[in-house]
């Protein structure tokens, strides 16, 4: 899967775009194949399920008891109190009561008053979910020329300073030139906590007193970005929650001295969503999603908690892309979210060889 994908006029070479789409590996903004992310994504398509799976562990734990368990009654009929436990197995793993109904319904319509066939409801989960997670290739969007800008904005408390770190620890692998803009700056500890990541990961920081103006730090960003020839800026927004026409104005003001400097930018906005939190947190960070127009997730956490599910209302919810997800907190726990890869981490196991 690519990393970027190209924007403007000044096109790299499209036989190298086309070979790494090909092999599913990254492209940079010259069109060449990024070494380090190809292993990862491309070449490395086991050692992302691998990731996956570990991350998912305890969501697969969920399907793996929990439904499993269904199976155990041995001549269990597809009748109502079958369709009840499987709905509620499904709803713990935070998939959304939509998609767990309609994998009810998948089941009752093909199963009714049949014994129960293991393999056919997982066949039910594994299309209902892969038709609600049917997300094109959302590689990130990259300048044609001159440095990347990456808006990143999320509730406190989301994963976003860490998140932000590992997108520029795997930029900085691949070789680009990163500069960080502390902008959330009404909190002292976030631009402490990024300055700290940016020396750990070598990456460029710019930063400001708490209580500046974050539009003067995203300014002063932009500005490093281009006088110093780097390919890539990620500027960090305010986590905290205001009226929703204060953070409009805040980011709006932002995304405006971005555009002053490079018009296209910011190129890509990504909102970091916190994988554990629940319900709340996603009506909350739909408050930042709009404020912000946002391009894309990051869906930190993933491997926290036995929710695995909640992609699914996720995408649903922000009509956006999930791009990366965080599977701990580490550098380098971060992958770009493959949906085919997910799915077959999280029914992999579920349902083992003594599923009868
Ligand atoms: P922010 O307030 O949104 O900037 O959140 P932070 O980046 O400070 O993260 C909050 C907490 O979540 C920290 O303890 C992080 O180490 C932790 N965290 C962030 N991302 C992940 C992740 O993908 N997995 C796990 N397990 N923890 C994470």
């Amino acid at each position: 899967m690519a990393l970027f994908r190209f924007r403007g006029s000044d096109k790299p070479d499209p036989s190298k775009v086309d070979e790494a789409a090909k092999s599913g590996a990254p492209v940079d903004s010259t069109g060449s194949v990024s070494p380090e992310a190809t292993a990862d994504e491309a070449g490395g398509a086991g050692r992302l399920f691998d990731r996956f799976r570990a991350g998912l562990k305890k969501t697969v734990q969920v399907l793996n008891t929990d439904v499993r368990d269904l199976f155990k009654q041995e001549g269990r009929l597809v009748d109502e109190s079958f369709l009840n436990d499987l709905r509620r197995a499904l709803v713990r793993t935070d998939m959304g009561p939509t998609a767990a109904e309609e994998i009810v319904k998948d089941v009752y319509a093909k199963q009714r008053a049949r014994f129960v066939d293991p393999e056919s409801v997982l066949d039910s989960i594994r299309g209902t979910l892969s038709q609600r997670l049917d997300q094109t290739d959302a590689p990130l969007a990259a300048a044609a020329t001159g440095p990347t800008v990456i808006l990143v904005t999320g509730v406190n408390g989301s994963g976003k300073t860490t998140s932000i770190a590992k997108l520029a620890n795997r930029f900085v692998k691949d070789g680009k030139r990163v500069v960080l803009g502390a902008g959330d700056t009404f909190r002292a500890a976030a631009v402490e906590q990024l300055s700290m990541w940016a020396s750990r990961i070598g990456a460029e920081i710019v930063r400001s007193d708490q209580g500046a103006d974050p539009a003067s730090v995203a300014h002063r960003a932009v500005a490093r970005a281009l006088e110093g020839d780097f390919d890539i800026c990620i500027i960090d927004t305010a986590g905290r929650l205001q009226t929703q026409s204060n953070l409009m104005q805040e980011l709006g003001k932002i995304r405006r001295v971005i555009a002053k400097q490079i018009p296209e930018a910011p190129h890509e906005v990504l909102l970091v969503i916190d994988a554990t939190a629940g319900q709340n947190a996603l009506s909350q960070a739909k408050g930042f999603s709009e404020a912000a127009g946002c391009t894309g997730v990051v869906l930190a956490k993933l491997d926290g908690s036995a929710r695995g599910g909640v992609v699914v209302p996720v995408t649903e919810t922000f009509k956006l892309p999930v791009k990366f997800v965080g599977l701990g907190e580490k550098a380098d726990d971060l992958a770009v979210f493959d949906p085919k890869r997910y799915l077959e981490a999280l029914l992999a196991d579920s349902f083992g060889d003594s599923a009868a």
